[in-house]
């Protein structure tokens, strides 16, 4: 039986921990951490996801913003709201929820927000620093599964690990991060010819794909750490019986349940560790959201 990793517990530390810093920050420099998020649209999910992140802004103690734009603006009405929260004294983080409508260029976006106050780490300055291992923010669910792995005292340096997934927002960056900790990488893909050839030695398996049941049984060797980045729905009609018994309580309520990229029912016996889906890597992402803003508010009021 794996030891499963608590994320939600994790993430909990880690906000107390944020808590404790804003009323350091205060006290010593009279700086409250400020946050600002440009939701453009009414995509429902995005709503959910700003909403959250709203709240775990009130939950430390930040003062946090939304600036809510019709689904029609263009890139310069973005740019013009980002220039003006880049010159803003009270706001030491900005971000821009993705994704954005069509007609907006996303890359001039993000190349507009001032790095230092890129809490999502997306600008390519604060991915370059990555690169060259200089100070920067890094995006919040990678570094969120590194927290998750140091604090459950696994071992990284000189590790075998494997990255599913090679997306600009978890696979790149996790993949430097855990170079830049020593591990021996291997980064697979959707043209990956074996996958299993890749996963079943490894010592830690993270797996961010976002598709059902991807890693089973035979792909990880016997105490592996495997960490589940994936988020997929699935509805009562698509389920299998396992799944519609194992997870009838969110059946019977919402129709639906979310599970990861991993066969987790059968994948959990043999590895050592595991994140479970919910409640694994996706309470961490908000956490180190919040960690990089902290850390923006204290860097600009040096
Ligand atoms: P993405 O679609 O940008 O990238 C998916 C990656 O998986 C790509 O590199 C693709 O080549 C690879 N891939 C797809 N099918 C594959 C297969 N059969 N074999 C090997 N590789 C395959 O996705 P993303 O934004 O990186 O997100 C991945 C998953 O993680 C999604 O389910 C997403 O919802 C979830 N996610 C969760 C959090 C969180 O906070 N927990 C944050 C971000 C993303």
């Amino acid at each position: 039986m794996a030891k499963i990793i608590s994320g939600t517990k994790i993430a909990a530390d880690i906000k107390n921990e944020i808590k404790q810093e804003v009323a350091e920050l205060e006290r010593t420099k009279g700086v409250k951490p400020g946050l600002s998020v440009i939701l453009v649209g009414d995509n429902p999910a995005s709503k959910v996801y700003v909403a959250n992140k709203q709240k775990g802004c009130a939950e430390v103690g930040f003062i946090s913003e939304e600036i809510k734009m019709p689904d029609t603006a263009t890139t310069s009405d973005v740019l013009k709201e980002i220039d003006k929260l880049n010159k803003r004294a009270d706001i030491h983080g900005i971000l821009v929820q993705l994704p954005l409508p069509a007609q907006i260029n996303k890359n001039d976006v993000l190349e507009a927000i001032l790095p230092e106050k890129d809490v999502d780490g997306f600008h390519p300055v604060n991915m370059g620093r990555l690169v060259a291992q200089q100070e920067c923010l890094v995006p919040a669910t990678p570094s969120g599964i590194i927290e998750l792995l140091k604090r459950e005292g696994i071992t990284i340096k000189g590790a075998n690990a494997t990255m599913v997934g090679h997306s600009e927002i978890v696979g790149k960056p996790c993949t430097l991060l855990l170079l830049n900790e020593w591990a021996t990488v291997s980064i697979c893909h959707i043209e990956t010819r074996d996958l299993k050839m890749h996963t079943k030695d490894a010592d830690i398996v993270i797996v961010a794909a976002g598709v059902p049941y991807l890693i089973k049984e035979d792909m990880v060797k016997q105490g592996a750490t495997v960490i589940d980045v994936g988020i997929n729905r699935i509805t009562a009609d698509k389920a299998s019986p396992e799944l519609l018994e194992w997870r009838k309580a969110d059946f019977d309520v919402k129709g639906a349940t979310l599970i990861g990229d991993v066969d987790y029912q059968k994948v959990e016996p043999k590895a050592g560790f595991i994140t479970p889906v919910p409640g694994g890597v996706g309470p961490m992402t908000i956490a180190m959201l919040l960690s990089n803003t902290i850390k923006a508010a204290k860097r600009l009021s040096k």
